[in-house]
């Protein structure tokens, strides 16, 4: 009787344990982008409009009012630091300035209460959805690549591309220093750390070069998170004679000994612990940089963004199979920062980010989830009005530049509201495209940044939450059907 009680007991267990993520599920959603993208403002974005009764009528859920109640709550994995919401939106709200950016990973989990639009799943779900927000920079993901690689093949590729015309002369410092080394006499940590940050500065230039050259592995050494400074990251390509192997005890071996713990210790466990249980992803991009830096800049943004979705490619078998047991159903592709546009060329900012995605689909050979694009402003720091220029009326853009911007001669105080012609983008998507040579498109947008919005009050004394553009569709796309 006994152990029938026992056995009882268990499967009882195991029956309400399937029942808990039953009527409580979950959802992760990746949040990633280069640096600078627009990841934290549009996760501050996301979850103050949640909370404080944002205008979202295109969240089907919210608009029907069938959200009862959002509200944070405790992050399910203790060793991943808390996305810092509460700074984020002070910096926001109060203080209007644009919060710190992501320079690591970090979670928060949002749940959402509501009431599902059909009777039969309301007598059967609690209608309690728990989103844990995962942000991340998209430099870590640059890094899945490397897992393929051998020492040799990674410092090979490194030595030809940092010769390559673009590249070389911000690569100076690291060739130098490099081609001076002998791989093969005793390791040395100070060679070592010396040609481990000219290595890495030549990787942060490329990186604000302004000719928006491709971001290049090591993701950790653009964005190291809480592993500046440790040995994984102290290593760097050599310039290796064919065939030789590496002599125990030389540079060769130590740099090789590091590479190789960096895919161990730093890739693997990013992929394993954090991509691989992802179940919805929007990457963010910054495309209005990309069309003021000209046709070039637009070409590698569509590269990065294909090596970006190859991360999330599934199901083919071969080297990262093991890594995704789980599958992304949904990945949004989002243009954020709207708000330097007027609303006529909001569509058109759409269509050409769709023209990049679809290439980034073709070159990373993507299929196994819905992808869909978006032009928004997850923050909207400016708003329409109109300026008569002799008989016309031209349609501007309202907003307190940020101190130091400048438009010719003039430079803002931060203090001031200003009207500014923003840029227009052409009708035909193909327009930006079009290479003429390096140089940019001439009608391209020059954009000055904004301070953050001033939040409106409603006549009862009631402060409205963030302004946004679009927002909504992000998250209908995002969650909606999570939430039906
Ligand atoms: P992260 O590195 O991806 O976390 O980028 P952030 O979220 O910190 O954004 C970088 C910068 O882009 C911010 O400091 C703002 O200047 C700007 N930005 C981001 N989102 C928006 C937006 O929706 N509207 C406007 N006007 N600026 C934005």
């Amino acid at each position: 009787l006994t152990s029938f009680t026992d056995e009882a007991r268990i499967a009882l267990d195991t029956i309400t344990g399937r029942a808990a993520t039953m009527f409580s599920p979950s959802l992760r959603l990746g949040v990633t982008g280069l640096s600078r993208a627009g990841k934290t403002v549009f996760i501050t974005a996301l979850v103050h409009n949640l909370i404080h009764g944002g205008r979202l009528p295109l969240f089907e859920a919210y608009k029907s009012g069938r959200i009862a109640r959002s509200r944070l709550e405790e992050q399910p994995d203790d060793a991943v630091p808390r996305f810092q919401y509460e700074d984020h939106v002070a910096a926001l709200v109060e203080a209007r300035t644009w919060p710190d950016s992501t320079r690591a990973i970090s979670e928060l989990r949002l749940t959402i209460e509501y009431e599902s639009a059909s009777a039969w799943s309301r007598m059967f779900s609690a209608g309690k959805l728990s989103v844990d927000i995962v942000d991340y920079p998209g430099e870590w993901l640059l890094d899945l690549p490397l897992l393929a690689k051998s020492f040799r093949d990674f410092s090979r590729e490194a030595v030809e591309l940092s010769a390559l015309p673009v590249r070389a002369e911000l690569a100076a410092e690291w060739r130098k220093l490099a081609a001076g080394t002998d791989p093969d006499a005793t390791a040395d940590e100070m060679t070592a750390r010396r040609l481990a940050e000219a290595f890495a500065n030549y990787l942060k230039a490329c990186k604000h070069d302004e000719r928006a050259l491709s971001t290049l592995p090591p993701g950790r050494f653009l964005m190291p998170g809480d592993l500046d400074g440790s040995p994984a990251l102290t290593f760097s390509p050599l310039p290796l004679k064919e065939g030789a192997a590496a002599r125990p005890g030389s540079l060769h071996a130590m740099m090789e000994r590091r590479y190789e713990a960096y895919k161990t210790h730093v890739i693997k466990p990013f992929f394993r612990e954090h991509v691989a249980r992802l179940d919805r992803q929007i990457v963010l991009v910054d495309a209005l940089q990309a069309l003021n830096a000209g046709p070039w800049a637009l070409a590698d943004l569509e590269r990065a963004l294909g090596e970006i979705l190859a991360c999330f490619r599934i199901g083919r078998g071969g080297f990262f199979s093991d890594l995704f047991a789980h599958r992304i159903d949904r990945i949004l592709i989002a243009a954020t920062k709207a708000d330097h546009l007027h609303h006529e060329s909001h569509d058109r900012l759409q269509a050409i980010v769709r023209r990049i995605a679809d290439g980034a689909v073709k070159r990373a050979d993507f299929t196994g989830a819905t992808v869909d694009v978006l032009a928004m402003a997850a923050v909207r720091a400016t708003r329409e009005g109109t300026v008569r220029q002799g008989r016309e009326e031209l349609p501007v853009i309202i907003g307190t530049p940020l101190a130091g911007e400048r438009i010719g001669d003039e430079t803002f105080d931060g203090k001031t509201e200003t009207a500014v012609f923003p840029g227009d983008l052409p009708g035909k998507a193909e327009a930006v495209f079009e290479t003429a040579g390096d140089v940019a498109v001439e009608n391209a947008i020059r954009f000055v940044r904004f301070r953050p919005p001033k939040l409106e009050r409603t006549a009862e004394g009631i402060t409205l939450s963030l302004p946004h553009i679009r927002l909504d569709r992000a998250l209908q796309f995002l969650l909606g059907d999570r939430l039906a």
